[in-house]
Order: C-alpha cells, then sequence, then structure tokens
C-alpha cells in the first residue's frame, strides 16, 4: 500500500469512535456514536472524490465504476469492549508487529483497506467494467436492522462480497436456528440455568436442589456442590462447532436422570442424537444442534439450542426428526437460511484466484458455521480479512490484527477489484 502512513493515521481515527450499538435518537437510529463513525467514513470517501448515499444513518453507499454492479459490504459497529484489554480499547495500539484496538479485525481495518483499494482502482484510471456498489453496515453486531432498511431503500447487487469474515473465500454458509425446548419442572430440583449465549457451548451450568439426594452421584457425573448449588463446568466453544467444546448441561441431566428425575427423553435426544439430526452432512459439513443455554421459566425449564444446518439440507429436514422425540421443543427462525453458491463460478474463482496469487497459496473456496454480511447478495461470498493462520480475537479483549496481515489484506483485494474490473462481460 503506497498510503500506508496515511492509512495508518485513518484506522486511528476510525477506531477512536467508540460505534458500539447506543440509544435510538430522532436521527441516529443506532447511536450517536455509530452515525459519527458512517459519517467520518462517508467523508472520507468524499475526499477520496467518490460519490456517497446516506441511507439516513442506518447505512452508506460509496459506488464507483459503470456497469454490472459488484456489491461489497461490511460494518462499522463494534462489540462492546468486555473487560480484559491491556490498553484502551479505543486508542490504535502499535505493538510487536500488531495493530491493537477494538474494531481492527472487525470489521473497521477490512474497511478501510477495501476503500483504499477502490481508491487506487479509481485513481489508475484504468477501464472499470463494472459498477462497485461499496455498502456501509452499521448494525452488523446487533439485529441487522441497517440491512433491512436498506432493503426498503434501493435493490442489492445480485453478486457481492463481504470483507467480514475469513480468507480465502466462502462459497456456502450454514442455516442458522434456534431449537427450544421446554421441560416441566423437575421433582426435587429448581432453577437449572446454563451458559451465556446462544452460540457458545454451555461452559458452567448450575441447580438448586429442593430436597434430598445422593451426594455419591456428585462424584460420579463429575459435580460440585457449592453455596447450597449443584455446579456442572464444561469448556466454552463456538456454538457451530459444538464437538470443540464439553457441555456442562450433559453431566447435570446424567446427574438427574439418576436422581429419579424424568428427563431420559432430553438425555437420548438432546444429547445422544437418538434422533441422528448431527449425523447428516454434505460436503460442507455436519448439521449441529448444540444445547447452549438453559433457565428458569414458568415453572419449568427452557433449554435453547443453536442449530446449524448446512444446504441444500433445510430446516425442514431438521423439523422431521425433532417431531421424533417427545419433547415440547419450536423452532425459531431468524430468517438466516442455508446459504449456497457455485463455488466454480467466475466470481468466487475470481476472489480466490487473487487471494492464491497474492499469498502463493493453492486454496479452495471453503463453507461458513457462522452467518455473515455476504448473504444479503443473491450470489454473495465471505472474503478475509482473517487469514486461517491468525487469530484476530475478534469480540475478545486485545483485538489484534498483524500488520503484515493489513497490507496482504490490502493486496489482495486490490487484485479482486482490479480483476472484477476488468471482465467485460457480465458475471
Ligand atoms: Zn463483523
Amino acid at each position: 500500500m503506497k498510503d500506508f502512513k496515511e492509512f495508518t493515521k485513518d484506522l486511528a481515527e476510525l477506531i477512536a469512535i467508540k460505534s458500539v450499538q447506543g440509544e435510538k435518537m430522532p436521527d441516529a437510529p443506532f447511536g450517536t456514536e455509530v452515525k459519527r463513525a458512517l459519517i467520518w467514513f462517508l467523508k472520507k470517501a468524499e475526499s477520496f472524490g467518490f460519490t456517497t448515499i446516506n441511507y439516513d444513518n442506518y447505512a452508506g453507499e460509496i459506488a464507483f465504476g459503470e456497469g454490472q454492479e459488484i456489491g461489497i459490504i461490511g460494518h462499522l459497529d463494534v462489540v462492546p469492549v468486555g473487560t480484559g484489554w491491556n490498553q484502551d480499547p479505543f486508542t490504535l495500539t502499535e505493538k510487536d508487529g500488531y495493530f491493537i484496538g477494538r474494531g481492527v479485525g472487525d470489521d473497521k481495518g477490512a474497511m478501510l483497506i477495501t476503500l483504499y483499494a477502490l481508491k487506487e482502482l479509481k485513481d489508475s484510471k484504468k477501464n472499470c467494467n463494472k459498477k462497485f456498489r461499496f455498502f456501509v453496515g452499521t448494525n452488523e453486531e446487533s439485529s441487522w436492522q441497517d440491512v433491512a432498511y436498506l432493503k426498503t431503500k434501493t435493490t442489492l447487487p445480485e453478486y457481492g462480497f463481504s470483507p467480514d469474515g475469513n480468507f480465502p473465500v466462502s462459497y456456502a454458509e450454514k442455516g442458522f436456528y434456534f431449537v427450544n425446548v421446554k421441560l416441566p419442572p423437575f421433582k426435587n430440583f429448581a432453577d437449572l440455568t446454563g451458559g451465556t449465549v446462544i452460540n457458545a457451548v454451555c461452559a458452567h451450568a448450575e441447580i438448586t436442589p429442593t430436597g434430598d439426594f445422593d451426594r455419591s452421584l456428585l462424584v460420579k457425573h463429575g459435580l460440585k456442590y457449592e453455596n447450597g448449588k449443584i455446579i456442572s463446568r464444561g469448556i466454552a466453544a463456538h456454538g457451530s462447532k459444538p464437538a470443540l467444546g464439553k457441555n456442562a448441561l450433559l453431566p447435570m441431566f446424567r446427574f438427574l436422570k439418576d436422581c429419579g428425575e424424568d428427563v431420559d427423553a432430553v438425555t437420548d435426544y438432546l444429547f445422544s442424537d437418538k434422533w441422528d439430526i448431527c449425523k447428516m452432512h454434505n460436503e460442507q459439513g455436519f448439521i449441529t444442534l448444540s444445547p447452549d443455554l438453559a433457565k428458569p421459566t414458568d415453572g419449568g425449564t427452557l433449554i435453547m439450542c443453536d442449530c446449524r444446518i448446512p444446504a441444500p439440507f433445510t430446516v425442514d429436514t431438521v423439523k422431521d426428526k425433532l417431531r421424533l422425540a417427545p419433547l415440547d421443543i419450536s423452532v425459531i427462525d431468524h430468517d438466516h437460511p442455508p446459504f449456497m453458491i457455485d463455488k466454480n463460478g467466475k466470481f468466487v474463482q475470481t476472489l480466490l484466484s487473487a487471494y492464491n496469487n497474492v499469498t502463493g497459496e493453492n486454496q479452495t473456496p471453503v463453507s461458513m458455521g457462522g452467518s455473515t454480511f455476504a448473504r444479503v447478495f443473491k450470489k454473495g461470498c465471505a472474503f478475509g480479512p482473517e487469514f486461517a493462520d491468525e487469530n484476530c480475537h475478534m469480540h475478545e479483549a486485545n483485538e489484534r490484527v498483524k500488520k503484515i496481515s493489513l497490507k496482504k489484506t490490502y493486496e489482495i483485494y486490490k487484485n479482486t477489484l482490479f480483476d472484477l474490473a476488468a471482465i467485460k462481460e457480465d458475471l
């Protein structure tokens, strides 16, 4: 990147804007700081000579070129800071070859890189056979209301990519659903709680005994009795990869079963997959069902499961199986269905070769368990910025990106834009 110093200065300014979702204001749907980040970004684009559109502070657009439309979409909102930072999260810090700060990996860094790459294409004065429409999201970390609003104001391009996922390039994303299971009250226990969020494997669960129970069963199931509560500890992992964790609810339910509670259906189906849901797979991987949250409800217990379904399976595939269990089950649909595009098509392959040419690797398109902005385009791909061998600690303390990775990402995006611009025929 020619202007890396300038880029670094801009990145520091952008990171300094605390664009965590805030209180809704009349002209700031996601809070004033999120709006400030959007305005800052659009002004920067204008200073580069681009025309911009502000969709009422829900989202922005930066456009360049003429021809078949290609979309790009990322976001400027960030997740809350949390604890454990070694420095101010909103001061871009350079240390040991890393840039550290909230948003450097997700997604401010990649947004700014994309803008700089688009500027280089514009300044090159090369023939551009595509119209790039670069959308600036501001509500990705919450509920995607930015995209919902955008769709009421404009028609999004058919093809597009989102610099808000992983390299090399993803051609498919699993569908994402909640499967809720309601259990009646236990006989001798109350207030079963477990987990923190739906998309993380439950690492801690506890329950209060309301009568006597056999203490030797605690040892059998690896449970502890502390301050009047029975505690189960597991290991957290992302909800899309439950096999990497250890669910704290499983030993808890085995214990409850041994105590004479009527939870056979829970242990058999939810935890031992008697319905064979998690055996179903295709080239994108397995269907996963992870009971990640438990909380008391109406005298009973609500268990919420993270469920991921790879295309061409659909939610009906899973619903047919769920009916097999004698449990009170409902499926919550968030409009994130399984999603897949042609991995051998010209669009995916153009992105992939830009990646392979810059890195010298020989990768093939991959699928993702997570859900990204790529799916707002009918034929969308998540494309970077996280490299397979790098953990940017997104959503965690001390979020960081290697300086050298930022430069590599820039080369990849720049080459992608130049390569797409050179394609005369429609994709
Ligand atoms: Zn993101």
